[in-house]
């Protein structure tokens, strides 16, 4: 027995000793998220005229994927999945305001676990560290919000110039390499801004001319940022991910907003990863959920210790030695878990409110209230507005249902896992603001 404790204490030099040296070979690593931005304002996945000039060249110099999802169109238990690669049920953020359960793992958590210096520049009040958990690993969490952009009284966002303002500083005078930098920007989240100098059509003032301007102006300042990331750290050091944590409905389905729907101009998002092990200006087809890219990040940096956390690294479906993803799941959740000045709550876990699959070219949807299953073609119906599912296709549409339940129900004895009190009366207006309490 006595021998115990000297294997033990070896064992414990050589993990350190291994964790440095990842460390010290190690790139780094900058996540650039864009709230609410959806995949086809993205002139690189289009053919006209561009908006994103800078995310353009971002991913001229990237792997371009056109298959990626988020697997929840709220931003908190979107953005905790991205962290942990888990469906919301098993992080614990089904909604905005619950945060994520402190015991499961984060990307940022593990990076720092291996020496790298990690820091987060968040815009959004429900990415705040005690409504989202999401602070977990990072040594530097800011989540000051210092703008407000409707009536009320509360900040409660960072613009994209103020948080360039702070993450740029951090990067030129801080930054110990390597590390993780995290930069979340809000624009074009709602209420949408009518930026003048982004203007294409200064006619165009209503809800899609007004978000396109908050697109062009992101995008300028992600063009700030890149530009000087570019100048303070080599290319071939740094890998450099862009995502959006949802989408947005611009009247599709009689919806403007996220959340309360699964449809996709609210589940599709742009994804392109900037790496030096990877061929610049490649497009990838592969389905390609949100839940997987923090695996994918793992492996492209080299880095063991990603056992903890969920998903899959898609790194050998590109080069070719895994087969892709043949489906892939979705779902929705009321908005906002709502607190009460009585310390009692509004029921905050909740079933969801939609779920789908989609296993290409079908997508099937199934709301919960009231039950209604849904089936929709989606190479000949992107618009996802004829209903195949009482038709002849209503045996393809039961089989997906009975895949997508299978996977719910699967989940459910790990529900209740994340942490919730009542939203103080500033979390419920800044929630409010957003849009995610009426
Ligand atoms: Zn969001």
């Amino acid at each position: 027995m006595k021998m115990i404790y000297p294997l033990k204490t070896l064992f414990v030099l050589f993990s350190c000793l291994f964790l440095a040296q990842q460390a010290v070979d190690a790139k780094n690593l900058v996540l650039i998220s864009v709230d609410t931005l959806r995949k086809d304002r993205v002139g690189v996945y289009l053919d006209s005229k561009s908006l994103t000039p800078n995310m353009d060249r971002l991913a001229a110099q990237s792997v371009l994927f056109t298959e990626a999802f988020t697997v929840v169109p709220l931003t908190s238990p979107s953005m905790c999945s991205v962290m942990t690669g888990l469906p919301p049920a098993l992080h614990g953020s089904e909604r905005n305001g619950l945060a994520k359960n402190e015991k499961v793992l984060t990307l940022a958590a593990v990076l720092r676990g291996l020496g790298y210096d990690t820091a987060a520049f968040v815009s959004n009040w429900t990415l705040k560290a005690h409504l989202c958990g999401l602070n977990q690993g990072f040594s530097l969490y800011d989540d000051q919000m210092e703008d407000k952009r409707w009536a009320g009284l509360i900040k409660g966002e960072t613009s994209a110039k103020a948080i360039n303002d702070k993450a740029i500083p951090w990067l030129e005078r801080e930054a110990k390499e390597p590390f993780f930098l995290w930069v979340h920007y809000t624009e074009p989240h709602a209420p949408y801004v009518y930026h003048e100098s982004f203007a294409e059509d200064s006619s165009n003032r209503g809800v899609r001319g007004r978000y396109d301007t908050e697109v062009a102006f992101v995008d300028h300042h992600i063009g700030l940022f890149l530009e000087r990331l570019d100048a303070l750290f080599p290319a071939d050091s740094t890998t450099v991910v862009l995502i959006a944590d949802h989408g947005e409905s611009l009247g599709e389905h009689n919806y403007v907003g996220h959340g309360r729907q699964v449809y996709d101009p609210m589940m599709r998002v742009p994804l392109m990863i900037r790496d030096p092990s990877l061929t610049a200006g490649q497009r990838s087809s592969i389905l390609f959920p949100l839940i997987d890219l923090a695996k994918t990040c793992m492996d492209l940096m080299s880095l063991q210790g990603a056992a903890g956390l969920g998903g899959r690294s898609e790194l050998p479906v590109l080069r070719g030695e895994d087969s892709p993803r043949k489906w892939i799941f979705m779902e929705t959740h009321r908005g906002a878990a709502v607190g009460r000045a009585d310390g009692k709550d509004d029921k905050p876990r909740d079933d969801p409110t939609h779920l789908a699959v989609y296993a290409p070219p079908w997508k099937a949807i199934y709301e919960l209230k009231p039950k209604k299953l849904l089936l929709f073609q989606m190479q000949e119906d992107p618009g996802e507005e004829r209903n195949l599912a009482k038709t002849e296709e209503n045996d393809r549409a039961q089989a997906l249902y009975e895949l997508l339940m299978g996977w719910y129900t699967q989940q459910t004895p790990l529900k209740k896992q994340g942490r919730h009190r009542p939203l103080s009366s500033k979390d419920t207006e800044a929630l409010r603001s957003l849009g995610y309490i009426r």
